[in-house]
């Protein structure tokens, strides 16, 4: 035991756990992010108006969505950018996680558990998955799921079409990048299900309209949005 906890003060030491966002060290009962960029959360609070909010009108016209709300606004170099850059691309996924499980608390606060029957994270493809390792919307879902007890259902939908990077395309380039990426995988299933699509960041829409079209065309009960962070 004290050489277990004389080993957990060395290692403090050398590698002080520093919050993921601004970097300052953090205190023994702050977990991962300190208490000032926690309270700083440019949270949206959508969830209270899940179909009349700025991430909702982005479907509107095109794609029957039940609902759509995210954890966070997305600013240039603000606080969910700088969280959702470690979780995708620095290997963070227990932040992933752990944004999913705060998110969790507050959707708790609605009926999305009696509304949904399984939540789906946006698939990457294989390859794609192959490179780094896991699926940063699949960690976010994850952390939703502990929380509020609805099931993750990753066998549903695929993506078939790696596509290039979006970043610097227009709404309409985009939505031709994205043209049939995806493929759903359990057409039966689909049907039955009331279905809480995941992902990180929503821009344009596009990616989500690209993934759910295939769940509507084979004909699921019902289709709701959540997300990180909205752009
Ligand atoms: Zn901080």
């Amino acid at each position: 035991m004290l050489l277990a906890k004389l080993w957990r003060d060395f290692v403090e030491l050398v590698f002080p756990a520093v919050c993921s966002s601004c970097r300052a060290g953090l205190l023994p009962e702050e977990e991962m992010i300190c208490i000032t960029c926690r309270l700083n959360f440019p949270l949206t609070h959508f969830h209270r108006f899940p179909t009349q909010n700025a991430m909702f009108d982005k479907f509107k016209g095109r794609l029957p969505i039940a609902l759509a709300a995210a954890f966070m606004h997305f600013n240039e170099n603000g606080i969910a950018q700088k969280l959702s850059h470690q979780v995708k691309y620095r290997g963070n996924q227990q932040l992933g996680i752990l944004l999913g499980r705060w998110y969790g608390n507050q959707l708790l606060q609605t009926d999305i558990n009696s509304q949904f029957d399984c939540l789906v994270p946006v698939p990457l493809h294989r390859q794609r998955l192959k490179q780094r390792g896991y699926n940063q919307a699949a960690c976010f879902a994850q952390g939703i799921s502990q929380v509020v007890g609805l099931p993750l259902r990753e066998d549903l939908v695929a993506r078939i079409k790696m596509t290039s990077s979006q970043v610097g395309m227009d709404k309409q380039q985009r939505l031709q990048n994205i043209a049939d990426a995806f493929e759903v995988t359990a057409k039966e299933q689909v049907s039955q299900l009331r279905i809480l699509l995941v992902d990180d960041i929503v821009t344009t829409g596009a990616t989500i309209e690209a993934c759910a079209m295939p769940l509507v065309k084979a004909g699921c009960q019902k289709i709701g949005v959540l997300a990180l962070a909205n752009v």
